[in-house]
């Protein structure tokens, strides 16, 4: 049995950035706490626990002598100073794709202009990129919730980073009949996750099952599932190999591999070699 892993899978960018800058700073020593779960991945949140790595809910709980880390989401510039007084030291880990649409809103609101960011309202990149223009931007989901802007001033539009694009465009377009102005239009949307379901999509046609490794709750995850089982009927979320029932690779020739956005490396390389070692077992018991 072949095990083939798709092309692009795993930690995003952002997220592979965050994790080595709170790894340097276990290695030096410090006491670090994120505030926010650091990645959603439990088997990763136990791994780091190990090394003394916690959450916090909220900066109240950091204290004098312990690096606080900002996450891959953003904050606001006011928890991001509340941060810096009470802390040692503040890793800001903010992936520079959610800075740019901070930097984005800033600059709007610094010019007096109306922002709109599509997104959830509740994300915490949202909050945060809120932050950054408090008083001149609305967060809309998509273009059905289009009436509860306002009349805008010289709109700039952005983006989550983590939306898709027809919901960004439709969106942008409709924000058109809310303003007698130019409406500046800019896709903040990162290219991850398309990126690993299009990988995914092209890997899924040519296998006979097909694994993505991501917690149940990750919606890029669910998502993944959905794109490979669009083309490959045996597909399965799991979170370790140990939910792998080797009954379902029976009479399979490939199987394919990929993982959400935040799923380790270590954790995808132990269900491939399970995965093989499944195979290498079925091939000797089919042996005469
Ligand atoms: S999904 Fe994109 S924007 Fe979000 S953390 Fe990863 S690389 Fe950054």
């Amino acid at each position: 049995m072949k095990v083939l892993l798709a092309d692009e899978y795993g930690f995003c960018f952002g997220v592979e950035r965050a994790v080595d800058m709170v790894e340097e700073a276990v290695a030096a020593g410090e006491t670090v706490r994120s505030l926010g779960p650091l990645i959603h991945n439990k088997q990763e949140m136990q791994r780091l626990a190990h090394e003394g790595v916690t959450a916090i809910e909220s900066p109240v709980q950091i204290t004098r002598n312990e690096t606080a880390v900002i996450r891959a989401h953003g904050v606001t510039p006011e928890v991001q100073k509340e941060l810096e007084e009470k802390a040692a030291k503040v890793v800001d880990a903010t992936c520079p794709f959610v800075t740019r649409v901070q930097r984005l809103a800033a600059r709007a609101a610094a010019a007096d202009r109306h922002v709109v960011i599509v997104g959830a309202p509740d994300h915490p990149e949202m909050i945060g990129v809120k932050g950054y223009a408090p008083d001149h931007a609305f967060i809309i989901r998509d273009e059905t919730e289009i009436d509860m802007l306002p009349r805008l001033r010289k709109p700039m539009v952005v983006s989550q980073t983590t939306i898709k694009a027809k919901t960004f465009f439709d969106t942008a377009e409709a924000i058109k009949t809310k303003t007698d102005d130019e409406v500046e239009i800019i896709n903040t949307i990162c290219s991850a996750t398309r990126d690993r379901q299009e990988a995914a999509r092209a890997l899924s046609g040519m296998v006979d099952a097909f694994y993505i490794i991501g917690g149940r709750h990750s919606s890029n995850s669910v998502k993944l599932l959905a794109v490979c089982k669009e083309n490959c009927v045996k597909s399965f979320l799991i979170e370790t190999e140990e939910e792998i029932n080797p009954d379902d690779l029976i009479g399979v020739n490939t199987v394919g591999v990929t993982a959400g956005a935040s799923t380790p490396e270590w954790l995808i390389q132990r269900v491939v070699k399970h995965l093989e070692e499944i195979g290498k077992k079925q091939s000797l018991e089919l042996k005469p």
